[in-house]
């Protein structure tokens, strides 16, 4: 049964905070601005076409809720035609099996391809790239794509092999894998999770796996934030179809998965992630790719628009949110320019430490970790980056028992 929610007791996120005070207007010419308002409103008039339902369902046979979730959207319909090559784009961030939290359930795409498959849709790929650091190859083994790639005749792609097209937005250039940008239709299958770096993770940010690792380590010269509203102008999938069954809502490598056994699905990736991060007890402040995407004309970040239709009804009404562990242990570091998996590492083991009474030995140091730290003398620092830091981990990316050894050390 279709149950429509009132969404008026939402906490609004509000439109974009930033009106008037356009970032990516500031420093360019009078053309640049004109040239750049005509290609907003064009990506305004694509993004009114999205619409605003999220559809949710909770249990936990995960591949029927999903096809249950297509059925309600008709997704047959909405496919240009029967020959469009659809891909399909999961979280495979690192090679961990999707109970640690971390990587979009097998039974998700088994459910998506058998529910394309019986509508007579048979041109369908499995395109993922991991972060810089591991191998997506071993990630589609670790998960079991490869054995549903081999079921039902679909091939799997690593966009770390793939020929790159150099695009452009906001000012950004970013490599983006070839086979994305020639697909018809695009699903994106997010895990809904916390992140060391960002507060959360969901459809915005997935979006990363579709770069070279050229680009993703650029992203963070950049500051992570803007270049992921702005990839998202380029890249920007038709469907998002997110998994929050058991994400791990503090730490995007996974490790301690939240049972929430519920999926979510919609067209706008800009609300989506909005209502993640209301989900997750997240502001807007909190998540600043959010509302940067919604000024860069990639979606609707304001909730009270959206229409929330519930397939069902939760088992608990308690709603789960994370312990911020991540955040409090940011007080340790330095942070300039780091890469997601070496950050992820440095929070790890900083955690393992803090889990066996061992935070005290470091207390008021400050770690130095990232790209902008290169040829720079430090005290403490971790990563090939910080190679001139008087005690560190010079390796690229270091992992967290090399960290934890050397901070153990000092
Ligand atoms: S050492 Fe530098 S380049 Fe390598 S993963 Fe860490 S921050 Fe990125």
């Amino acid at each position: 049964m279709v149950k429509p929610v009132d969404t008026k007791d939402l906490k609004s996120f509000g439109h974009c905070g930033h009106a008037g005070s356009n970032p990516a207007l500031g420093k360019i010419s009078v053309d640049q601005k004109i040239n750049f308002i005509l290609k907003r409103k064009k990506t305004m008039r694509d993004v009114s076409k999205a619409s605003k339902e999220i559809r949710i369902i909770y249990g936990k046979d995960i591949c029927n809720m999903t096809k249950k979730l297509l059925e309600s959207y008709k997704l047959e319909e909405k496919i240009p035609s029967r020959d469009a090559k659809i891909g399909l784009k999961p979280n495979l961030v690192v090679a961990a099996r999707p109970e640690t939290g971390a990587t979009t359930h097998s039974e998700i795409l088994e459910g998506i391809i058998e529910y394309l498959q019986d509508h007579g849709f048979n041109n369908i790929s499995i395109i993922e790239g991991a972060w810089v650091g591991d191998s997506t190859k071993r990630g589609f083994r670790v998960t079991g794509y490869d054995r549903i790639g081999e079921k039902y005749s679909v091939p799997l792609y690593d966009t770390k092999d793939d020929r790159y097209v150099t695009k452009n937005a906001e000012g950004i250039s970013m490599e983006i894998s070839k086979r994305v940008l020639d697909l018809d239709y695009m699903i994106n299958l997010p895990v809904l999770k916390g992140h060391c770096q960002t507060s959360m993770t969901c459809a915005l940010k997935n979006m990363k796996g579709c770069l070279s690792d050229r680009s993703k380590r650029a992203f963070h010269s950049l500051g992570l934030m803007r270049p992921i509203a702005a990839l998202n102008e380029i890249v920007r999938p038709d469907l998002t179809l997110v998994d929050s069954i058991s994400g791990d809502l503090d730490f995007e490598e996974g490790g301690n998965p939240v049972e929430t056994g519920r999926l979510l699905l919609g067209e706008d990736p800009v609300l989506i992630d909005a209502y993640g991060a209301y989900l997750l007890g997240f502001s807007q402040d909190d998540v600043e790719y959010i509302p940067l995407a919604e000024e860069f004309g990639v979606g609707d970040a304001d909730i009270n628009n959206a229409k929330i239709i519930a397939l069902n009804e939760p088992e608990s009404s308690e709603n789960a949110i994370p312990t911020h562990f991540a955040k409090r242990l940011r007080e340790y570091t330095a942070p300039d320019s780091a890469c997601s998996c070496c950050y992820a590492n440095l929070i790890h083991a900083l955690k393992r430490m803090e889990d066996n009474g061992m935070l005290s030995h470091i207390r008021g140091k400050k770690i130095a970790i990232g790209q902008g730290y290169k040829g720079k003398e430090m005290e403490i620092g971790v990563g090939a980056c910080c190679a001139k830091a008087k005690h560190g981990v010079v390796k690229c990316p270091p992992s967290a028992s090399d960290i934890m050894k050397m901070l153990e050390e000092l």
